[in-house]
């Protein structure tokens, strides 16, 4: 799918730029309104869908502006979890990834917000794959847009920034996806069910409370030790772990929600006794819970340097450390790996 250089992307604009938009080319601005609600509440992909619409705005908007941010290329259904993975492609021939993880009666969508990611987390298949560019606004809440059409009878309970790339770098529009996200005119899912996860960066942390919208916050801690964490993410070589755990704590002061700190179990790494104790601290001092996740097998990247000598900690090696937490008053969940066998597990995206 190609788009011509010329023509606006509508699909992504909130709905003060829809109004805005709508205003420059002498319409009225509740034509805006109507708009967003054919993009957003009924997934309309043609402009001859939008009936309250007079046809000739419809042929105009057709010529200058449109609809199409991704198209759906693959879905890969796993054979033991139910969890599906997405590739779509944009139209510079980019392919990103989008999951679905049915959990019970939760249904979360993951969701991507850049082609690869800079950060080069050692343990990540989407760092090792390297950055290409930030996603646009349209291209990250179509993956929502697009995966609720293709799976009428399922409805969506969850959306988490937890697919490729780091949110928090593409942050003006990870903010107008919010925005969309949230919007009252829309139906998707309610700001307590959508989560931002981060490596960690903090001055983007406090804009993101100051911003209003009050998601949830996840901090891909993986360490609690400055030095060790700095091996396994050079981001925290930039921003240190005090650092953002300082802007977690307003982030908890102004947005009043707790924070979820993923923890990814790395053999010999973090999974010791002294990590427990540490983790345990760091969750006294922050309202907060913990999400141990299972490392997912990165080796379909072929990895070099450290990042092949990650081993995950082993089943009965995480029970241990679990109950460490836990007896130490730390709310804990365990994730179960989800769809590994589709390489669609949490860091396990990557495409060429
Ligand atoms: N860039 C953001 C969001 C995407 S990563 C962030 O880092 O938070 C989503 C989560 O998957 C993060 O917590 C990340 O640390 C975790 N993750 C990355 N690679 C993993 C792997 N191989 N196994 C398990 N979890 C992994
Ligand atoms: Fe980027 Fe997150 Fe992967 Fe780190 S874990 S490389 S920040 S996507």
């Amino acid at each position: 799918m190609k788009i011509q250089d010329h023509k606006i992307e509508l699909k992504g604009m909130t709905l003060e730029k829809l109004r805005e938009y709508l205003e420059s080319i002498g319409e009225k601005k509740f034509r805006g309104n109507q708009i967003f609600n054919w993009m957003y509440n009924n997934l309309a992909m043609e402009f001859d869908e939008m009936q309250n619409i007079p046809k000739p705005l419809r042929d105009k908007l057709q010529s200058e502006t449109t609809l199409k941010t991704l198209e759906l290329k693959t879905s890969k259904s796993s054979n033991n979890t139910g969890t599906v993975k997405y590739v779509f492609s944009t139209y510079d021939d980019r392919n990103i990834e989008t999951v679905l993880i049915p959990d019970g009666e939760r249904n979360t969508l993951c969701i991507s917000t850049q082609v690869g990611c800079p950060l080069d987390c050692k343990f990540c298949a989407t760092g090792l794959m390297g950055y290409k560019r930030n996603l646009s606004t349209g291209e990250i809440v179509d993956q929502y847009f697009l995966s609720a059409k293709a799976n009428p009878k399922t409805s969506i309970t969850n959306i988490v920034y937890m697919g490729m790339g780091e949110p928090l770098l593409n942050f003006e529009r990870t903010l107008e996806s919010l925005d969309i996200f949230t919007h009252e005119l829309n139906k998707v899912v309610g700001r307590n069910r959508i989560t931002v996860s981060t490596s960690g960066i903090p001055q983007r942390i406090i804009d993101l409370a100051e911003s209003g919208y009050r998601v949830k916050m996840a901090l891909s801690l993986h360490s609690c030790f400055e030095d060790i964490r700095s091996r396994i993410m050079p981001i925290n070589n930039k921003y240190s772990l005090s650092d953002n755990l300082d802007a977690l704590k307003q982030y908890v002061r102004i947005s009043k929600t707790k924070i979820t700190f993923e923890y990814t179990m790395l053999k010999g790494i973090n999974d010791r006794k002294e990590d427990a104790e540490a983790l345990a601290k760091i969750c006294k001092d922050i309202p907060s819970k913990v999400n141990v996740i299972p490392f997912n097998s990165i080796a379909h990247m072929s990895p070099g340097g450290i990042s092949a000598e990650l081993e995950p900690t082993s089943k009965s090696g995480i029970l241990d450390f679990v109950e460490e937490l836990r007896n130490r008053n730390v709310r804990v969940m365990v994730r179960e790996t989800q769809g590994d066998d589709i390489a669609a597990a949490c860091g396990q995206l990557a495409v060429n």
